[in-house]
Formats: structure tokens, sequence, C-alpha cells
């Protein structure tokens, strides 16, 4: 029986297009579990992977799209039932393997996480790559020592996917949380969130560059890389850590020792990808717990499958605000 999805293909001079297709199930990838996609969500580098961009895509035709939540429809793994309901984020799905831009994916059950009671398959999505993130970033800074008592925490990008629900966990948890952004016109939805001050990203950047500069965070979670990474390093107070995630500002990192030799700051690195099942399983249990997917409503959108090329095109440009999600039937 064939499904909907949203194919994107390699022509001869290199473009790449992608456009609605209808698709043969013996089509689908190996795997031991077939799910039926209720949503996927729109991720940076889902943009990456519909346009072609970072060489992530190797084999074309290809179904992209990095997280997906549904519905078992069949599976040969005893952990999973027909009709139980599923989430994946990570596992190069999506950019090595086909992955949610379809009515249904086939993977590997190792990737798969059932949802945690109190979600459903469209909150799951909310949360999205970008939730697990976000929760995996705060559950290694407080790891390293931090507390809601350290301090601000700045978080970057914020009125993106990752920084928007930082933003929001963070607040939950009873942090005091720094939104810098580039995009004033986010500053309600983001105080709406928890943000209790908006940081302008270019008053931010424009600010005189010092080897070290006035202490101000306790810690930073940073989709940005680059020169929000760089200059924010130096104004991390004494013991603090940075959780590095992201690179939507470019992949440099233009900065000097003096934060971690003389203040003694961390900085840590965060990959969503390829996380064990339990560190997984316990984002989400976390996630269900803190996150107030009523609060967030406002920062979601929903598409087709059709319109994705277009919104790929504005997440690359920095264009979305927070969770851009895909019904794909
Ligand atoms: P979004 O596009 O939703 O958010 C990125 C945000 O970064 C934008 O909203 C914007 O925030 C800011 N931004 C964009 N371009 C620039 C720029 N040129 N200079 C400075 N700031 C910029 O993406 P996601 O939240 O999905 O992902 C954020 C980053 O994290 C990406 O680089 C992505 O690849 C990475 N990522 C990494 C993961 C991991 O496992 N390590 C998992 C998920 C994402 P604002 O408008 O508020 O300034």
């Amino acid at each position: 029986m064939g499904f909907r999805a949203l194919l994107t293909d390699r022509d001869a001079d290199g473009k790449i297009t992608s456009t609605v297709a209808d698709i043969d199930e013996a089509r689908l990838p190996e795997g031991n579990v077939t799910v039926d996609i209720d949503w996927a969500g729109l991720n940076y580098k889902d943009g990456l992977c519909l346009t072609g961009g970072g060489g992530l895509v190797r084999n074309y035709p290809h179904v992209a799209g990095i997280d997906f939540a549904g519905t078992v429809r069949q599976s040969a793994d005893e952990r999973y039932a027909v009709g139980q309901a599923v989430v994946l984020t990570g596992w190069r799905v999506g950019e090595a393997q086909w992955g949610g831009y379809a009515e249904r994916a086939r993977v590997n059950a190792d990737w798969l996480v059932p949802l945690p009671e109190g979600l459903s398959t469209r909150d799951a999505m909310i949360v999205g790559t970008a939730g697990v993130t976000a929760m995996l970033s705060i559950n290694r800074l407080e790891a390293a020592g931090l507390t809601p008592d350290a301090g601000e925490v700045l978080v970057t990008g914020a009125a993106g996917g990752v920084g928007s629900i930082a933003t929001a966990l963070l607040a939950k948890l009873g942090y005091s949380v720094a939104a810098l952004s580039g995009r004033p016109q986010h500053a309600d939805a983001l105080k709406a969130l928890g943000a209790a001050s908006i940081v302008d990203r270019n008053e931010f950047l424009e600010a005189p560059d010092k080897p070290l500069e006035s202490a101000r965070w306790a810690a930073a979670i940073d989709s940005v890389g680059g020169k929000v990474l760089g200059k924010l390093l130096k104004q991390v107070k004494y013991g603090g850590a940075v959780a590095s995630l992201g690179n939507a500002g470019g992949i440099g990192l233009d900065t000097n020792v003096l934060p971690f030799i003389l203040r003694g700051v961390t900085l840590i690195g965060i990959d969503s990808v390829m996380q064990p099942y339990a560190t997984r399983i316990a984002a989400w249990k976390r996630i269900a717990e803190t996150f107030d997917i009523s609060a967030y409503g406002d920062l979601v959108r929903e598409i087709g499958l059709e319109e994705l090329p277009d919104a790929a095109e504005q997440i690359l440009a920095g264009q979305i605000k927070g969770r851009l999600l895909v019904k794909p039937r």
C-alpha cells in the first residue's frame, strides 16, 4: 500500500528539489518498526537537508525530516506494540536514513522512545529535537553545578526552536533567564515563556570587546556559536558553564583562554543525535514533567508537506518563530 511523502531529489546539475509523491511501501528502508506519522518537526538541520546544505544527505531520492511522532503500525520488536505512541529524534534519521516528511516511516526500534504519559504526538513534536536538546543542555549544566540561585542564565537564539524551549524549561525550573535575540519583535513572546530580560543581539555584539568582560551570566545555552559564543564566554561568572549546541551564527569560535584559566569556566558540548536510550528516556520524562505546552501555543505553526520547501528557506534565514509542525496527512 502506498503513502504520501515529500521526495527530495538532485538533478544532473546538482539542483535539489522536493515534491510530494505517492510512494510504494516496498521502498521504505529496512527496520523492525513501521510508524504511521502524525507529526514531524522543522529544524535548522531539516532546512539544510531540504536544500542540500552541509552535505548531510548523500543518497537521493531522499525523505527528510529529522524528528517525528506517530503510532506503531507494525512491529517486530517486543518493546513496541501496534497502536503505541512513539517519538523519534536523532540517529541521523532524515539525513542518512529516510525521515519524517511522509505518512509512514520504517526505523530501527532502538531509535524510538515510547511517548511519556501526558504528552500527545502533537505535544511531542512541539518539543521535538529542539526540546530534547534544550533539556539535555540543562541536565548537563546542572550536572556541572548550576542551581537556580547561581544567577542569570543566558539563552542565545532565543526566538528559535531550541532557544525558546530552553527559555521556557529554565523558567519553569526556577531559573532567571536572559533571552538573547536578534528579533526584538518576539520579545513579548519570550517574556510570556518566562524570560526575565531580553538581550538585543546587535547591542550585545557591538559592545566593546575585551579579553575578559564583566561577569554577568551564571551559565548559558548557546544555539548560535560564532561571535556570540566567543563573546558570551568572556561574560560568564566564576565557575560557570556554557552548553554549546548549535552553529546558527557560524562554526567559528573566536575567544581566548582567560575565561577558562581565570574564571574556571566550563564549555560543554551538546549532541542530541547519538544519545543513548536511557538518557533520552530521562530527558523525555523530565520534559513531560516540566514543559508547559499550553504556554508555548502561540509559538507553534502547522504546515503540510507542500509548504516545506519554502519553510526550509525561512528557517535557514532565521525567520521561523518557535516551532513549526508538519502534518503529513
Ligand atoms: P532555529 O532556526 O529555530 O533557531 C536558531 C536561532 O538562532 C534563530 O531563531 C535566531 O534566533 C538565531 N540565529 C539565526 N541565524 C543567526 C545568525 N546568523 N547570527 C546569530 N543568531 C542567529 O534553529 P534550531 O533551534 O532548530 O537550532 C539551533 C541550532 O542548534 C542550529 O545550529 C542547529 O543545527 C543546532 N542544533 C543542534 C543540535 C544538537 O544535537 N547539538 C540539536 C538541534 C539543533 P533569534 O532570532 O532569537 O536571534
